[in-house]
């Protein structure tokens, strides 16, 4: 039986630790159906989206939104993915079809296929202004990359694992990972103690093939320091794309442009970037959206 998407959140040593979890295999085979992705991009995509999932749930607005974007020099070229702080995720790569020889361990290579780049991320939490943090990759494995990011931007010590296993039919068998954290009140007990733990741990990709679930995963970190569940919050790929949406922002390139296209007689599909969902407009309808944006 396929487990649904959740994402876990816990505290251990009395509040000094934060720790999330998630089991995320659902969410990104819909980002790989959607955008067909190879499969080095879907570990890519996938890392990033199951980080974003437990980033977004950190926020806690209705309505705040975080984006992180990759930009960098190997051939995906880019990821941009989004979280809410209700669970939802959605993505895409700039490049999805790229294919390149595995790495010297035989894994698929992640951090060849992004390069050297960039990590921005932002989060809009109902300010004046978005918070953006960018932070260089150091990696381009992405784990590595959301934990310099979260020490040099946001200055919180984190370890973080992500995980994505891929089927021989290259859909997607099992994605998740973990975001643990130390507070600012952390003892320099429990700061050693997590770090020696850290070191000791299982890889993701062990704890997915051997079928742990976000709670297994924290019990086997944290399970001997006072471990708390707090919460479980389902988390799925979710667009909140619309024919209405799309109509908007045909309207928003203005009147000529618009002109342009009925004058070319010809029906027009526009795809949305991060779900693929592809919407036509009959030259009828093109001349109803002239006429809003009058
Ligand atoms: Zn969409």
């Amino acid at each position: 039986m396929v487990m649904k998407d959740y994402i876990v959140r816990a505290t251990a040593a009395h509040g000094q630790i934060r720790a999330f979890a998630v089991t995320s295999r659902d969410t990104v085979e819909k980002a790989r159906a959607a955008h067909n992705t190879s499969p080095v991009v879907t570990v890519a995509l996938g890392r990033l989206l199951s980080a974003a999932s437990m980033m977004g749930i950190m926020m806690k607005g209705d309505d705040d939104l975080l984006t992180i974007k990759i930009e960098s020099n190997g051939p995906v070229e880019g990821l941009t993915v989004t979280a809410d702080s209700k669970g939802r995720v959605k993505g895409y790569a700039f490049n999805p079809n790229v294919i390149i020889p595995n790495n010297s361990k035989g894994q698929l290579d992640v951090a060849s296929a992004l390069g050297l780049g960039v990590m921005s991320v932002i989060k809009d939490i109902g300010l004046k202004e978005p918070y953006v943090g960018q932070t260089i990759l150091v990696t381009s494995e992405i784990a590595d990359d959301i934990t310099y990011y979260f020490a040099t931007s946001e200055q919180v010590p984190s370890s973080v694992g992500l995980g994505v296993l891929m089927n021989k039919d290259n859909t997607v068998e099992q994605a998740g990972g973990f975001i643990i954290q130390l507070m600012p009140d952390a003892s320099e007990d429990i700061i050693d103690k997590l770090e020696k733990r850290i070191g000791e741990i299982k890889s993701v990709t062990e704890m997915l093939e051997n079928g742990m679930t976000p709670e297994n995963i924290l019990e086997h970190i944290l399970g001997d320091m006072d471990l708390d569940v707090l919460e479980t919050i389902p988390t799925e790929f979710y667009c909140n794309c619309s024919k209405d949406r799309v109509e908007k922002a045909i309207i928003s390139i203005g009147k000529k442009d618009i002109q342009e296209m009925i004058d070319d007689g010809k029906e027009i599909e526009v795809n949305c970037h991060f779900c693929n969902t592809k919407y036509t407009f009959s030259v009828e309808e093109l001349k109803d959206i002239l006429e809003k944006a009058r």
